[in-house]
């Protein structure tokens, strides 16, 4: 019999927190009701918005207004991030994982090219990255702690450090003593998506592996952050469930901790379902771009700070209108297979899921520019 996805495995770290519990019944309650125009005039015309202003953002009446909504996500944009646009890219480093997550190809019993590469592979792609300008990576593994061990992480993070200024970490949810590892070795930032908030669909789509231990993953943040992370990154897998009330949470869940954990610096993905290699019909049918330019709006101004990514699912225009309005980040350069960036490593493993935006760092450049727009590759450096 599957386990029940709201218990603790024994050997997993339990803090101090009541923001699932706030969270998990904020969504229960939230009936995703439609809302009238000028409601949603009203909630445009505020300083900063209630969780009902939320859920008016989110309304479908809203699609009708949402020249209004962008130009009000704009505004707020450019005052908090000038015309900066940021630019990192994700380095895959291992693509073995322990999970069966029924929407990804890099699940555990899906038979892919699984790759893990050694420290050179790894200093090699660190090297063909970095010649394309770029100072922030993210390091992504797929979840599995027998290959990609705390000290695997670790090591990579060591000779990211070489290279780039900025470290991020995808990786799984780790206890607050291995994410304090990584941290001393030059992560900085952690991002952990929670899927969706939906327990009843966490449940079904997430068959065996600890990621289906839900408390563990939702607390990902807040371990984080304890062990010292300057700032932690949220984001629900958008099609996956009720894309509005997935918006929700993702919001409320990341308003929560920038409250609890003030000097936080929060950021906010917005991934759609892609086809992968295993299931090329996945596709996100609810969550088509309007909407999601929506949700992506509703962020913005809920979480004015916040900074939001936009990733390579999406397509060149696509990303190109959201930059303009509400994202202040961006990847480039992508590739989400193993072993790509040199073309001298020979091991060589399968991509998570297609990606629509293949431009390279320069065309992205180029195209920043263009839209009157900043390129930053590099905002700061730690001095401790
Ligand atoms: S979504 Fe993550 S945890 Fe799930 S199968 Fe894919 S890589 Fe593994």
């Amino acid at each position: 019999m599957r386990s029940d996805c709201m218990e603790f495995l024994p050997q997993m770290e339990r803090i101090d927190s009541n923001i699932m519990d706030e969270v998990l019944k904020a969504r229960d309650d939230y009936k995703c009701e439609n809302f009238e125009i000028s409601d949603i005039k009203a909630t445009l015309s505020k300083d900063r918005i209630s969780l009902i202003d939320l859920k008016i953002l989110l309304c479908d009446n809203a699609l009708v207004v949402l020249e209004d909504i962008a130009r009000k996500a704009r505004e707020l944009t450019r005052a908090n991030f000038g015309n900066s646009i940021n630019f990192f890219t994700p380095l895959y480093i291992s693509n073995y994982c322990d999970n069966a997550c029924v929407y990804c190809g890099f699940g555990c019993s899906n038979k892919i090219k699984r790759v893990h590469l050694n420290s050179t592979s790894i200093e090699k792609e660190l090297i063909a990255i970095k010649k394309t300008g770029l100072n922030e990576i993210l390091l992504l593994t797929g979840e599995s702690q027998t290959y990609s061990t705390p000290s695997y992480i670790a090591n990579a993070a060591k000779l990211a450090k070489k290279y780039f200024s900025t470290i991020g970490a995808e990786v799984y949810p780790m206890d607050t003593k291995d994410y304090k590892l990584l941290h001393e070795n030059g992560v900085d930032f952690v991002t952990i998506f929670n899927e969706t908030y939906s327990i009843k669909k966490y449940q079904k789509v997430h068959i065996s592996g600890n990621k289906r231990v839900f408390p563990y993953r939702f607390n990902s943040q807040e371990r984080a952050l304890l062990a010292g992370m300057k700032g932690v990154g949220f984001g629900a897998l958008l099609g996956l469930d009720d894309y509005k009330k997935d918006a929700f949470s993702t919001a409320l869940h990341a308003s929560l901790i920038q409250k609890k954990y003030p000097h936080a610096q929060i950021s906010i993905s917005v991934p759609r379902l892609r086809p992968t290699l295993t299931n090329s019909k996945i596709n996100p049918n609810s969550v088509d771009e309007r909407r999601l330019l929506q949700i992506i709006c509703a962020y913005r101004i809920f979480l004015p700070f916040a900074s939001i990514t936009i990733s390579t699912r999406e397509s060149a225009k696509f990303r190109n209108a959201a930059i303009q309005i509400a994202a202040n980040k961006i990847s480039a350069g992508v590739s989400v297979g193993i072993g790509t960036h040199d073309e001298t490593n020979h091991d060589k493993g399968s991509e998570q899921f297609e990606i629509s935006d293949s431009r390279s760092v320069k065309e992205v450049y180029d195209d920043v520019l263009k839209l009157g727009l900043q390129p930053v590759f590099k905002d700061y450096e730690f001095l401790s």
